[in-house]
């Protein structure tokens, strides 16, 4: 395995006197595509906003790429290459899709090169090139989801963090999400995914974490949790 861009010791985290995240280990190393699977409330989005900077920790420690981030605030992991596509995309609906892809590189200073990664996402999204002017609180929810990604890719990732990219879409439309995921993790980008859809996510995961209750309780490639007795009563629809 190379060196791992993301280690999370003992990381706990707490809303309050309520602890969501009740210390957990997990570790991806770089280019991998890994999942985080578990049921409603299991923490998964909790401890997605913790990595990107959005949520404060509660004790544990958070390295990226062998250094310590706790205390680095989201912009600055961000402009680190920490990229987070957020539960509910969270796209500016009345802005363009231009606009919205063009906000995911504003904290860059190298136009040429964000003119670059702006074809490059054409290519790798073709259904947002077509729709470029368009407002996109008027697109589908697969489209919105296509341009979430579309703006996080914008920022350089090296890490993208994608929560629940398949929230409310159609069977086909998360086969196309899924294939766009595909095709950031053969570009080189290191993917964190949070799915409830376990089945598919375990299919395009190299290795997959499952939650319950704030605790990891097994860890595996993503072929041998499909096939785990366990995993299948429980996430897979099962008895
Ligand atoms: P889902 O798939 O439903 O989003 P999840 O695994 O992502 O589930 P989290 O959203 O991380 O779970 O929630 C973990 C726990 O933290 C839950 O018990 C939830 O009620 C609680 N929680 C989440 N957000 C808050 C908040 N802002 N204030 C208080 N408790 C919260």
């Amino acid at each position: 395995m190379s060196a791992p861009i993301l280690q999370l010791r003992d990381l706990r985290i707490a809303y309050g006197a309520i602890e969501a995240v009740k210390g957990i280990d997990l570790e991806l190393a770089t280019g991998e595509l890994v999942s985080l699977i578990g049921a409603n409330g299991a923490g998964k989005t909790t401890t997605l906003n913790a990595i990107a900077g959005t949520l404060p920790i509660a004790g544990g420690e958070l390295l990226y790429n062998g250094q310590r981030i706790e205390k680095l605030p989201a912009h600055k992991r961000l402009r680190q290459g920490l990229a987070l596509v957020p539960e509910g995309r969270g796209i500016f609906t009345r802005l363009t899709v231009e606009e919205n892809l063009r906000m995911g590189a504003y904290c860059r200073r190298d136009d040429d090169a964000v003119e670059a990664d702006l074809e490059r996402v054409f290519t790798m999204l073709p259904r947002v090139k077509e729709r470029l002017q368009q407002v996109a609180g008027t697109l589908s929810g697969g489209e919105q989801q296509m341009v979430a990604i579309g703006r996080a890719l914008l920022s350089r990732p090296k890490l993208l963090l994608l929560d629940e990219p398949s929230m409310g879409l159609a069977p086909l439309v998360v086969e196309k999400i899924f294939e766009v995921i595909s095709s950031v993790a053969a570009e080189g980008v290191t993917i964190l995914l949070v799915e409830q859809n376990a089945n598919l996510a375990l299919e395009f995961s190299q290795r997959a974490y499952v939650m319950e209750s704030g605790h990891i309780t097994l860890t595996g490639s993503g072929d041998a949790l499909l096939a785990d007795p366990k995993v299948r009563a429980a996430y897979l629809g099962e008895v």
